[in-house]
């Protein structure tokens, strides 16, 4: 397995190459903007993209997603349901609905593959409402739910504070250590984040 990284956009949205180096294949997760240079990192990875995962339907976090459909039009793209309308501008802080050729949708619990690794959805509403993690064997990525010593914003017209505690006390609660790889800023640890997060230890005291 590998990861690639690439901070994209005006608010340096963290978008993620997942790979599985040995079946050749990868998936894109919040390819926010700057669809060329996102296209440059699936190319350099020499494996073929299976699918793009959102975290939210957040412009930041999606903005790439028709240049690269456009590249790919095979690929179907996944969000959870919530955070999607149709029409609408990126002032609705939702995504845009695809074609149905491209568009899927996942939930709690559903699993995406990629090559033979497996990444769970877990629905993380708070920041948005529509918020999933991913979680991987023994990594997960966050979204705009945890950030390394911080967590997402909940002022946005469907974010809730008092959901994403509920979240955040979830992903505290996952059983050993987890690499996390968040929306923004860098990338961080379960155990680091369970010791000096605060709004994590809020989360885990309620
Ligand atoms: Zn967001």
């Amino acid at each position: 397995m590998k990861i690639y990284n690439l901070q994209v956009g005006p608010i340096m949205t963290n978008c993620y190459l997942l790979c599985d180096e040995e079946a050749k294949v990868c998936a894109l997760i919040d390819p926010g903007d700057d669809a060329d240079r996102v296209e440059r990192m699936v190319a350099a990875s020499g494996c073929a993209l299976q699918s793009i995962l959102l975290t939210h339907g957040h412009f930041d976090h999606c903005s790439a997603v028709r240049e690269l459909v456009a590249l790919h039009p095979d690929v179907p793209v996944y969000i959870n349901r919530t955070d999607t309308v149709d029409g609408g501008t990126y002032h609705d802080l939702k995504f845009s609905r695809l074609a149905d050729h491209n568009q899927r949708y996942y939930a709690e619990g559903d699993t995406v593959a990629v090559g033979s690794l497996s990444l769970t959805v877990w629905e993380t509403p708070g920041h948005s409402r529509g918020s999933v993690c991913l979680i991987g064997d023994g990594f997960l990525f966050s979204g705009d739910t945890l950030f390394r010593g911080s967590c997402g914003r909940t002022d946005f017209p469907d974010g809730n504070y008092a959901d994403i505690l509920q979240s955040l006390a979830r992903l505290g609660r996952l059983e050993g250590n987890y690499a996390v790889y968040p929306g923004h800023d860098r990338a961080t640890d379960l155990d680091g984040e369970r010791t000096f997060n605060p709004y994590l230890r809020q989360a885990l005291r309620l």
